[in-house]
């Protein structure tokens, strides 16, 4: 889009925004770059383990024509690798059960991350003997909106309410934390006000700003359109 903005953590503005205003506006073209100069992909093939031979990892075992949704696939399928194997399955986020052996509180959030994201394939790297760090660390978005279960308005809202306004402890009236600071300090204070819930009313961080119109980033101008939501 026609402006940089300033996201939590950064010293001045320095984001881009893609026209789709998601990351499919980067990862789409270069999926595309890749297949006009022959990279072959293959959906809906479910890597379950890693085939060794002699302490070497030589290839993977698929599930082929895989069902995300009912776990179903049309058969197994060995792939040999002539070169090496690089695995880049991503995050685990919606693997709750893999959360809890590092961050059990962190288990009872909900995530942003697409359905498959779990852990099998971390799983059978350890299994083969990779030695992997810092499994505790994960990236909170400290800006969803509880009612919107994932990405949704509500989080342009804050993104531009951080910068613009501020956030509040509804139980004190007051500020809690710096609308600025990097992602992890701000999902760990909201964290803490979170835990002053009691039951069947949980203590949900407010943020706000003024409207004024005209000061509203360029590439916030259609969320702008929607109606604001209460971002609990
Ligand atoms: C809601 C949201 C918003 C974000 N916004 C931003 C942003 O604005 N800017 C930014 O820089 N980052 C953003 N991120 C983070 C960014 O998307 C991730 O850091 C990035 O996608 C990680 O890339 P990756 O290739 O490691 O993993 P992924 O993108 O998760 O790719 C892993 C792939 O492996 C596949 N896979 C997993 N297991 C198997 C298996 N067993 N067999 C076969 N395939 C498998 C998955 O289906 C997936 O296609 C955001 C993330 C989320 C969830």
């Amino acid at each position: 889009m026609d402006k940089v903005i300033r996201l939590g953590g950064h010293s001045a503005p320095r984001t881009m925004v893609p026209k789709a205003a998601s990351g499919g506006g980067i990862v789409v073209p270069i999926h595309n770059w890749l297949k006009k100069n022959g990279v072959q992909f293959r959906n809906r093939s479910q890597v379950i383990d890693l085939l060794m031979q002699d302490g070497k990892v030589t290839g993977v075992l698929i599930n082929c024509d895989y069902n995300w949704k009912d776990g179903t696939s049309k058969k197994e399928q060995r792939i040999g690798s002539r070169g090496g194997v690089v695995v880049a399955t991503g995050g685990w986020g919606q693997d709750k059960d893999f959360i809890k052996t590092t961050m059990p509180v962190y288990s009872l959030l909900e995530c942003t991350s697409q359905p498959g994201a779990t852990a099998e394939m971390l799983k059978a790297l350890l299994k083969s003997g990779c030695l992997p760090s810092m499994l505790d660390m994960y990236q909170l978005g400290p800006w969803a909106s509880p009612d919107e279960k994932g990405a949704g308005p509500g989080s342009f809202f804050a993104d531009y309410a951080f910068a613009e306004g501020m956030a509040v402890n509804p139980k004190t009236g007051r500020r809690f934390m710096n609308e600025l600071a990097d992602r992890r300090t701000r999902a760990d204070a909201e964290l803490n006000v979170l835990s002053e819930s009691i039951p069947d009313k949980i203590n949900y961080p407010d943020v706000f700003c003024g409207e004024k119109r005209g000061r509203l980033p360029s590439c916030l101008s259609r969320q702008n359109r929607l109606p604001l939501r209460n971002t609990g």
